[in-house]
């Protein structure tokens, strides 16, 4: 007798999925090194399927209906520019006019008498959560291509990978489960966020079940050394950790990731990715910018004001079409992230997926300030460059009127460590290479270690706070 339960392992032609979608290995010798017109074609034809499976989505439809746009206008990639760009607030006032999910996913419950769904959620800051949902192929897509990140990075049969991150309505934790699990024949070890396994409890673990990969924020990774140190008197050195897939944010000179290596002895290497796409982009061996994962993913850097696409090196923002997803479409999706592409050539692995920087922040937070566009989290490289700041800070801007001039003032305001030998020449040597990294002049101000964790939203649930703009709440 034959089961009529939506199951998942029977809702995918597997051979199918794996001739599209390369298994790691596979794909580290194929795709992953094809010619860039290749690479182009075989996301022509994606997109193509896609704009199809959009044209029955009454959230796209209307819209791009609305944009002028008729069946049969897009006739291949090079198209894609005459579609409109949407962003997450589009898709939140979607889903209030039509609650729960919104048009943009359909009949969801229709949809589940004969396929599974999963729902995930952004790790946004504020507001509620957002749902995305998955059908099984787009699912499958989340462990698989961080299987393919993890394997790049050297994950290989028989290692041991730790993952402090609770798989929750969070995607991470599921992701990196899944490929480890499903694809890599590594043991993942699925201990939660450090509410759910304390940190000790965290090193008891690494160092009596042989952890030998990290998938790992960076705040937590020095927190877990320094709880193994002064709790278990251990060095997490000795755990001969083969690598750390890590989220370095914008880590332009380098100097978080050498601190990592330094702290833990193995490499780090940096990732992108959303619970839309999955796993977006990894670094290689070569830590040379991170591989977008372009047989998933279209990416184009756009200005953050006009949306026109920017030429390759300049910052915008990432405007994302997702090749494979279908349940729902994420075609020219603004992420919002600020980003830009280092480079298009074959990269020493043999790779010739293009290479994007790290994280370089977010353009909502951006500011303007006499006529100079500012991202609060470009100041990290600064804030880090000294070792008596925490690492804190808070970029506070005010609007001044003198003389009936208006003049717009950002303040830089620094934790300094409570036990730092001497304020001497600090704010002078932090607001000179402010004044080089951000291309305007800025006032530091130093403060006591702690006194910004409320205002910053530090220690809590949610992203940090690193910017707060006084200058339209009068
Ligand atoms: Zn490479």
């Amino acid at each position: 007798m034959q089961s009529a339960l939506p199951i998942y392992h029977q809702s995918i032609d597997w051979d199918e999925l794996y001739i599209k979608y390369p298994l790691p290995d596979v794909f580290a010798q194929t795709v992953f090194r094809w010619p860039r017109d290749r690479i182009r074609a075989l996301q022509n034809e994606r997109f193509m399927e896609v704009v199809k499976t959009a044209w029955d989505n009454e959230f796209y439809r209307s819209r791009w209906m609305a944009a002028g746009l008729e069946a049969g206008d897009i006739r291949s990639i090079d198209d894609i520019t005459k579609i409109p760009i949407f962003q997450s607030s589009d898709i939140k006032d979607d889903q209030a006019a039509h609650p729960p999910f919104g048009t943009i996913h359909g009949n969801v419950r229709e949809y589940l008498k004969t396929r599974p769904v999963k729902a995930q959620t952004s790790g946004g800051t504020t507001g509620r959560p957002r749902p995305t949902l998955s059908g099984p192929i787009e699912w499958e897509l989340n462990g698989l291509t961080a299987a393919r990140g993890l394997y790049m990075m050297g994950a290989r049969p028989g290692d041991v990978l730790q993952i402090p991150a609770t798989c929750s309505l969070a995607n991470l934790g599921w992701c990196v489960y899944k490929g480890a699990h499903d694809y890599l024949g590594v043991m993942p070890l699925t201990t939660g966020s450090g509410v759910v396994t304390p940190s000790r409890r965290q090193m008891e673990i690494a160092f009596d079940w042989g952890t030998n990969i990290w998938v790992c924020f960076p705040e937590y990774l020095t927190q877990l050394a320094k709880v193994a140190r002064d709790e278990l008197g251990r060095d997490v050195r000795d755990l001969g950790t083969k690598f750390i897939a890590t989220y370095l944010g914008p880590d332009l000179d380098n100097s978080l990731r050498r601190q990592l290596e330094e702290v833990w002895g193995c490499d780090v290497y940096d990732n992108y990715g959303t619970n839309e796409m999955g796993q977006g982009a990894f670094e290689c061996e070569h830590k040379n910018g991170l591989h977008i994962m372009e047989d998933t993913l279209f990416v184009e850097i756009v200005d953050v004001e006009t949306n026109e696409p920017v030429p390759d090196g300049q910052t915008g923002n990432m405007v994302v079409t997702i090749l494979h997803r279908h349940l729902p479409p994420m075609i020219r999706f603004n992420v919002r992230d600020l980003q830009r592409i280092i480079s298009t050539e074959r990269c020493e692995c043999g790779g010739t997926f293009r290479r994007m920087d790290k994280l370089l922040g977010r353009s909502d937070d951006m500011v303007k300030l006499r006529g100079v566009n500012l991202y609060p989290m470009a100041c990290l490289p600064a804030i880090k460059s000294d070792p008596r700041t925490t690492g804190e800070w808070i970029c506070v801007v005010d609007r001044t009127q003198k003389d009936g001039v208006i003049r717009d003032e950002m303040v830089v305001r620094v934790e300094v460590l409570r036990n730092a030998p001497s304020r001497e020449g600090l704010a002078e040597r932090l607001s000179k290479r402010l004044h080089d990294d951000l291309g305007v002049k800025v006032v530091v101000e130093l403060c006591d270690e702690g006194s910004l964790a409320e205002v910053a939203n530090l220690g809590r649930e949610g992203k940090p706070r690193r910017l707060l703009d006084r200058r339209h709440k009068q």
